[in-house]
This record gives C-alpha cells, structure tokens and sequence, in this order.
C-alpha cells in the first residue's frame, strides 16, 4: 500500500496487547487484507495525530524477536525492520507487557538498534499494579533512549498520550544511536563488520546504525533451515563462514548475541520494576501455589484436560450431527428440484458433500480454540508448558505440544492449528508431524466395525477382560506410544536443533475478555474455511470423480433379466427387497468398474503381503477423504445398501464370509487386526494434509507426512501380518 503518509508499525510480542491498541488508535477506519504474496493477515488503519497530520498505521503478527523462523514471523521482522517487498516504517510502536516485561524488551531493544524512530506503549500496568509492583517510567526511557508511555488496552487510557508521543518521534525523525546499546565482544565485532559489508543497498540504506542491526538479524536468522526468500547468496556464505570460523573458536554466535541482549536488559532494566513487599500473599501467588504444586497441579491441569477432551469428543457432536443434516437436507433439496444426472450428482455427491466435508470441523475447532484463549489469555497456559516442560523435554517435545497432542485425540486439523502457541518453528513442526499418529475420532468407526466383525462378543483374556474392549484400549494406547516415540525421534534426525533455554516468565492470572477469546477463535476458523477449505474441496470433487466415472460401464451381469425373472418368481413384499437387492448389487459392481475401483485394484500386489484384497484397497483410498468414508466405501463395494453404518449387521456379515478366488476367508482376525494397525499409522485424512500446508506454508511438509505415515503403516501391517503368520496365525 505505497501512499505519501507516514508509516507507523505496530509491533510487539503476541498477546501484549497490539490488537488492542490498534482498535483505539485507528477506531473504526480499519482495513483488514494479505501480506503480499503470503496469506498472512494484514491490518491497516489511518489515524490523525495532535498536530493535525495523518498516518498510516499497521498491525503486524506477534512475534518475540526479529530472528524470523515461520512465514509469520518472517512478516513480522519484514514490516518492523522494513525489508523488501514491504516498505520501512517511519516510526515503530512496540507494545509491551508491564507484566513480562524483561522477555518484551528483547524485542523491544533489537527495534531500537535498527536505528528507526521508536516509542514504546507499556500495557497491561493495571495488571502489574495489582500484583503490588510499580514501574518505573522515567527510569526505562533515560537507559532505552526512547519514549515510553503506559496506556490501556482495555479502557484506552493513555491513547491520546500515545498520538502526541508518535507524532513528536515522527517530526524529529532523526535515526538514533550508533550500534547497540550492549557491547560486543571484538570478536562479534568482526563478525557484524564482515557481515555488513555482503548487506544488499536496498536494506541499509547508508546508515552505519541499520547496517550494525542488520548484520546482527543476518548473523541470527540466516541459517541452511531458515526458508527465508530473497536471500542474496553472498549474504547466505557470509554469515555461513562467520559461523563456521566461531565453530573452530569454540564460539556460538547466536547464543552470545541472545545472552548479550538479555544481560543488558537484566542489569539496566529491571531496577525499573519494583519488587513486591509480599509476593506470595497476593492473588496470583496463592493460585500459582496451588496450580504449579506437584499434586493439585497436576490433578487440576489433568481436570482441565479431561474437560477440554469431553468436550472435543462429546459437547461438539450435537452440533457436528446438525452440519451433517444440514448438507444432507440440502443435498436431498437438490436431488428433489434437480432433474437425474452427472451434474446432480456432482453438486450433491461433490460439492455440497465437499463444503459440507469441510464445516463439520467447525464445531471442534472453535470449541478447541475457545479452550485455547481462555488458558492464554487467563495466563494458565503458560503454568501448563511449566508443568508439563520437564516431562515433554525427556521426548524432545515443547511443553506447549502437550495441549495439541491431546487434541489429536478429537481431530488432528484443530490440533495442527493450534500448535501455533509455541514460538519456535522446530517444536511447531515436531508437533505438527505426529500429532496425525494419535488415535482421531475419525478412526473409531472403522475399529468399532472390524472389531464387531471378526472378534466374538463373548470370548475373553484371563476369564474376564472382554477381547473387543481390550483390542479397543490396545489401539489407543498403540497410536500414542507411536506419537511419542515419533517425536522423539524426529527431533533427533529431521528436526534437529539446539534446545534453546525456555524463557518463562509467568504472567499474573487476569479475568480473559470474552470479546477477545472470541475474535481469536473466530480468526483461526476463518483461516481455516479460507487456506485448508479450497483443498478439502477440491479433494473432495476429485475423488467423487474418480469414483464416479465412467458413468455407464459394460456390466458383466445382467440386471434387468434378473429383475424381470424376479418379478415373475417373486410376489409382495419379498419382491421389494428382492430388488433392492438387485439395486445394490448393480451399483456395487458400477463402482467396481470406476476409475477409482481400478486404482484399488492396481495397488493390490502392492497390499497383498498385508493380506489385504482390492476390495480393501478400495476403501482405503476411499479412506483419504475422510477415514470414516471407509466403512460406507466398504458398503458400497459390497453392494449392501446406500445407508450403512459401522453397526450395520449386513455388512459385518458380508465381511466375515468374503473369501479370496481360491476360497479363503478375506478377513481373518489377523488381517483385521493388520488393518487396524494401518489404519492407525496411514496418513489418510487430506484435511489434515491440508491444514500442515496451511501452517507451513509449504508442500514439502505435508508430503513429507504423508510419505513416512504411509510408509510406517506399510510396514506395521507387514510386521502384524507375516509375523502372525509365522508364529501360526492365518
Ligand atoms: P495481541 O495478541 O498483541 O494483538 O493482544 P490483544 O490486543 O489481543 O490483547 C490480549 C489480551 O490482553 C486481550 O484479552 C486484551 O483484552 C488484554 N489487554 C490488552 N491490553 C490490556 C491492558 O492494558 N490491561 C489488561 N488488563 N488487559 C489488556
Ligand atoms: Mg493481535
């Protein structure tokens, strides 16, 4: 957006208050639009300042250093710092949180060594006050340089002190200080000085203090996995031999840049806060002294858990049944308005199956989310990653993943979206990776068949423990075992990386504000309907095809001769069923004979050794648009009836008496049992696929799932299989 007004950057940690500030500043003269070229959400508003002048004011993503990682934080420091293709501010507004004030400064403090004009707004002091701290204002503006104004993002008091700070840092404009404000050592020095000179023109624009700072952000964000763009490649083997010659020095660059900023900030900065008289008399401390203790707080997190897990599991299912017969209502409209034929077929059976493939995850995702931000916004997340931090770290796990990872147990795309509560890109992507391992809800169904199928209700282990709800309890704890293990290792292979100190400062509790718990989660569903919705529909409409097509195949059989012979033979009602009969076994072999049958039956050498047949390999590529799709996929392919569930006694029976061309049993216990252990490991949810997509903003990750998902299953089954076999099974 190039206009002639000044530019002012709203900046700040997540969750210390921008949003909030920028609602007071800008009122209702807000635009909401992308980033260039990134779905990235961008904020823009006009604001008139005391002197009668208007700017330009944006919003730009949390973020808690300019070291960007993620797509977002790329965004962050690309708008703060001013690198192409975004234009450099005029004037930088940091917001920060009174109440973690030393973690905000970090931020704060790499703004002001970009040399860009710089005000800080203090929020969140009413918190810090009650607390029984105070802050010392005139204290943080004579060490930082710059001007600091307490203001409230809850009544927006101070806002009109916040304008006039803006408007004199803008008429002064004149860039600051030379360098840090913390020394560097001489060898980091020379490091900044050799980097420096390898900065393209555009960025530096000829100040000796953007240089230092750019050279420094160099030195921090450039690494072989940052997925940066628009690197020059000079820049890229600069900062690579820069650490490699510290590497043979036995130095680590980026550790002693972090320390050196913090050092500075702990030894100027905190005489600014007060120390309370009595900490543990105040509100905040007798809860923490209940909720961090290692027996009530752990029994209280592990009740808020089971909550959140009740409410995934059973509080969203009225309103999932609901969409469901919501787009089943509609689809029956259509069919009663439309007349028969392919493009009926494909708006109820593709699109309006697609779109409505997409809303049923609504429900979870929003129930998800609005758990999410009353724990952050309440403070008790962060008590959540303290109490679970040790535990996760022996698995190489943040603590924040422990909330995602339960999540998984509902649905893995609300969980994939909320791995965004954790900062570092490396706990985001070990997250993301095996969270689709853990046993979804969408499995249940195909279990609950299988098992209901090929184990007897009455046999028993030891006497008394029933076979169905053992193998039931087995997979659960099967496909968290897996998750785990899967973590831990690909934080040692894929994702490896230097456990970086978690800086926890924990925030008092506060009452979470309705209104914005809200808005958040009304943010990530739309993002979610916005970036994974298109794909799942696509999907959707793609395998519909595939399935569906062609239209009218040479049968092998023929139908109208048997119905007529039926008609004669048969009489009354008998003669209904009899040619529902007829009915499913006709559209049982139609679908046989698509193009999507065919692909089953293609992939059989490949499923054989697991003691699948293509009839199975049909269902577990109908299984890819949604594992539940398996169990009506299966109904289809037997030509039991249009309506089938997991319950459906029809369809047990045609399983257990399918036999192989020679005249073996299909599905033996063991293939079952082969199946499920599939099922369980087998990345087959393109919803989930879509949404890593989403939050990687790259196709690398979400192949990269489905390859070592699908592998893993491959091989699970094969392990199960033969080696049941071996050991005498069949
Ligand atoms: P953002 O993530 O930086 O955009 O932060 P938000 O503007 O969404 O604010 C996070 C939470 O802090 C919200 O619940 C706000 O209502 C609350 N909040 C913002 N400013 C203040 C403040 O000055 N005092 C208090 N007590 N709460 C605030
Ligand atoms: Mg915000």
């Amino acid at each position: 957006m190039v206009t002639g007004l000044s530019r002012v950057a709203l900046a700040g940690n997540p969750n210390a208050g921008k949003t909030s500030i920028f609602n007071w500043l800008t009122g209702s003269s807000q635009k909401v639009g992308n980033y260039p070229g990134v779905t990235v959400e961008r904020h823009t508003g006009r604001l008139e300042l005391p002197s009668g002048s208007e700017v330009e004011i944006y919003d730009t993503p949390g973020t808690y250093s300019l070291s960007a990682r993620s797509a977002e934080e790329q965004i962050a420091s690309q708008a703060i710092v001013g690198l192409s293709p975004l234009p450099a501010p005029d004037l930088v507004v940091v917001v920060v949180d009174a109440t973690q004030l030393l973690r905000n400064l970090y931020l704060t403090l790499q703004v002001v060594e970009t040399g860009t004009p710089i005000v800080v707004a203090l929020t969140m002091v009413d918190l810090l006050e009650r607390s029984g701290q105070t802050i010392d204002v005139g204290h943080l503006e004579s060490t930082l340089g710059i001007p600091v104004v307490p203001v409230s993002g809850l009544t927006g008091g101070g806002i009109d002190q916040l304008k006039k700070a803006a408007g004199e840092a803008l008429s002064r404009a004149t860039e600051s200080k030379d360098g840090p404000l913390w020394p560097p050592s001489p060898e980091l020095e020379a490091d900044v000085s050799a980097v420096a000179d390898k900065l393209p023109e555009e960025w530096t624009r000829d100040t000796s203090s953007r240089r230092r700072a750019l050279a420094l952000w160099a030195l921090l964000s450039i690494d072989e996995e940052d997925e940066l763009v628009g690197i020059a490649p000079e820049l890229r083997e600069s900062v690579d031999s820069r650490r490699q010659l510290a590497a043979v020095e036995g130095r680590d660059i980026e550790a002693e840049i972090i320390s050196a900023r913090y050092a500075w900030i702990d030894l100027h900065c905190s005489p600014a806060l007060s120390t309370p008289d009595e900490p543990r008399t105040s509100l905040t401390g007798r809860l923490d002294s209940l909720l961090l203790h290692p027996v009530s707080g752990f029994a209280l997190f592990l009740l808020t858990m089971g909550l959140v897990f009740q409410s995934l599991f059973s509080w969203a299912d009225p309103a999932i049944g609901l969409v469901e017969s919501a787009f089943n209502g509609l689809s029956s409209g259509v069919i009663a308005v439309m007349p028969e034929g392919i493009l009926r077929d494909f708006i109820t059976e593709g699109l309006i199956a697609g779109v409505g493939g997409v809303v049923v995850f609504l429900p979870q995702i929003l129930l998800l989310f609005f758990f999410i931000g009353l724990m952050e916004d309440s403070g008790y997340m962060a008590r959540v990653a303290f109490l679970m931090d040790r535990l996760m770290k022996s698995i190489g796990l943040h603590g924040r993943a422990f909330v995602p990872m339960l999540s998984g147990f509902a649905c893995a795309v609300p969980a994939i979206l909320a791995t965004r509560t954790m900062e570092r890109r490396r706990d985001r992507m070990i997250t993301m990776m095996v969270v689709p391992l853990m046993s979804c809800s969408a499995r249940l169904p195909v279990y609950t068949l299988l098992i209901a199928a090929l184990y007897d209700t009455e046999s028993k282990v030891l006497g008394f423990l029933p076979v169905q709800s053992l193998l039931m309890v087995a997979m659960y704890l099967f496909s968290t075992i897996i998750a785990l293990v899967a973590a831990a290792i690909l934080g040692k292979t894929v994702f490896k990386g230097p456990q970086v100190p978690l800086i926890l400062e924990l925030p008092p509790y506060r009452m979470p504000q309705l209104r914005s718990v809200i808005r958040m989660m009304m943010s990530r569903a739309g993002v979610f309907l916005r970036e994974a919705g298109g794909v799942i529909l696509v999907c959707t409409v793609v395998l519909w095809g595939l399935l569906s097509f062609p239209k009218q195949p040479t049968l092998d059989t023929d139908y109208s001769a048997m119905r007529i012979q039926i008609e004669r033979e048969v009489m009354g009602d008998e003669l209904q069923s009899e040619l529902l009969r007829i009915d499913n076994l006709e559209a049982g072999e139609i679908f046989r004979k698509s193009y999507g049958a065919r692909l089953g039956q293609s992939i059989e050498p490949v499923i054989e050794p697991l003691g699948f047949d293509w009839k199975i390999g049909i269902g577990l590529i109908g299984a890819f648009a949604a594992r539940e799709v398996f169990v009506s996929t299966m109904g289809i392919v037997y030509g039991v009836s249009d309506e089938v569930d997991e319950g459906s006694e029809s369809l047990r029976e045609r399983i257990r008496n399918e036999k192989w061309a020679d005249g073996r049993t299909v599905y033996t216990p063991l293939v079952g049992l082969s199946l499920m252990v599939f099922i369980a490991l087998a990345c087959q949810c393109m919803s989930t696929l879509a949404a890593v997509y989403r939050e990687t903003n790259s196709w690398r990750w979400p192949v990269f799932m489905f390859v070592y998902m699908t592998s893993l299953a491959w091989i699970g089954s094969l392990i199960i299989y033969q080696g049941g076999r071996w050991i005498g099974f069949d």
